[in-house]
């Protein structure tokens, strides 16, 4: 199976062995046969954060855009979601039902499970202020899933616990705040995607920022100074739009995207001193790997 279909960036090789499980159920069995036939395992969202190897990923890799599916409790403000629930469409949902608090989430183009992996964040809110808990399986023990509080998971900027541990994120639950005028937060979160869409390069394929900020520094304003928009390696270019943006113009290969990273990377250690950090998930072999994610 090509994987570059599954991930916004529109690159990546072969999976040896592939599939995109329907239910927790069909997750569970797949896990427990890779781990009976001793296969390296991966799992994947909406593949919007990932740079994938051309030389494709060995074992089995399992997509979790199929295990959709939400509970929402409009009184409460609770939301349980399956994994791969996509987050435009939970932070919809959320405004309609008048509960505030995932305003921001609806331009992150992911999977409710890649969200709290990465505590993905964006306009000044993240995953991490309204997640409550996770439930997980290890694929050691795939017949008995459990779950973990947010305190569990060790948030931090772009960071969780998940991104450490060979664990695998079947749902989670929301804490949002209820009884809010559905009108007032559909608006906030309209508001929030037209100032995305209106300065970010959402109509070519990307993974979103590529870079971590260099807090108090931003990564875009780095790389702008220093006039790499615009800057190619094969079909990867510096977003014109967006200087942490990379897009695929068409035909970009991983391998030129990666490059192009490296680049980047360079150019801003030579010229500040600065080392930026991939935001960005690799999954399979890469050369010259200037700075891990
Ligand atoms: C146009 C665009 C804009 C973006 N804007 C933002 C933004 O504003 N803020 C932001 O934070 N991100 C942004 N992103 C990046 C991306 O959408 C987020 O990181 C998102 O949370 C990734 O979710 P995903 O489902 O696509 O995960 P993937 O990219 O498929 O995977 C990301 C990581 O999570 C792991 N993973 C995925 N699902 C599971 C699971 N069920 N169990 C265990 N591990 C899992 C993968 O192995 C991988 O390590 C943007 C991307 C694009 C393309």
């Amino acid at each position: 199976m090509g994987l570059a279909d599954y991930t916004t960036w529109r690159v990546g090789g072969e999976a040896q062995w592939f599939a995109e499980p329907d239910s927790r159920e069909q997750l569970q069995a797949l896990l427990a046969w890779a781990q009976r036939e001793q296969l390296p395992w991966g799992v994947i969202g909406a593949g919007s954060n990932l740079l994938i190897s051309d030389q494709g990923l060995p074992g089995l890799t399992l997509c979790n855009r199929r295990l959709q599916g939400l509970a929402l409790e409009a009184s409460s403000g609770l939301i349980e979601a399956e994994a791969g629930e996509p987050i435009p469409s939970l932070a919809r949902r959320a405004a309609r039902a008048g509960l505030a608090g995932l305003e921001w989430a609806v331009g992150i183009p992911g999977t409710v499970g890649g969200a709290a992996v990465m505590n993905a964040g964006a306009q000044g809110g993240c995953t991490a202020e309204v997640l409550r808990s996770v439930t997980v399986v290890d694929p050691q023990r795939p017949e008995a899933p459990f779950e973990l509080t947010a305190d569990q998971l060790d948030f931090a900027y772009r960071h969780s616990r998940l991104q450490l541990e060979p664990l695998v994120v079947l749902a989670a639950r929301f804490q949002l705040q209820p009884g809010q005028d559905p009108a007032a937060v559909s608006q906030r979160t309209s508001a929030n995607l037209h100032s995305r869409t209106s300065t970010q390069p959402y109509q070519q394929p990307s993974c979103g920022s590529v870079f971590r900020n260099p807090e108090p520094q931003k990564a875009g304003q780095l790389i702008e100074a220093l006039g790499l928009k615009g800057l190619k390696v094969g079909g990867a270019e510096v977003s014109p739009i967006h200087a942490n943006f990379i897009v695929n113009t068409g035909g970009a290969t991983a391998a030129d995207i990666d490059q192009l990273i490296a680049q980047v990377q360079d150019r801003v250690h030579a010229a500040h001193g600065i080392a930026l950090h991939p935001e960005v998930k690799r999954l399979g072999p890469f050369e010259g790997l200037a700075l891990a994610a």
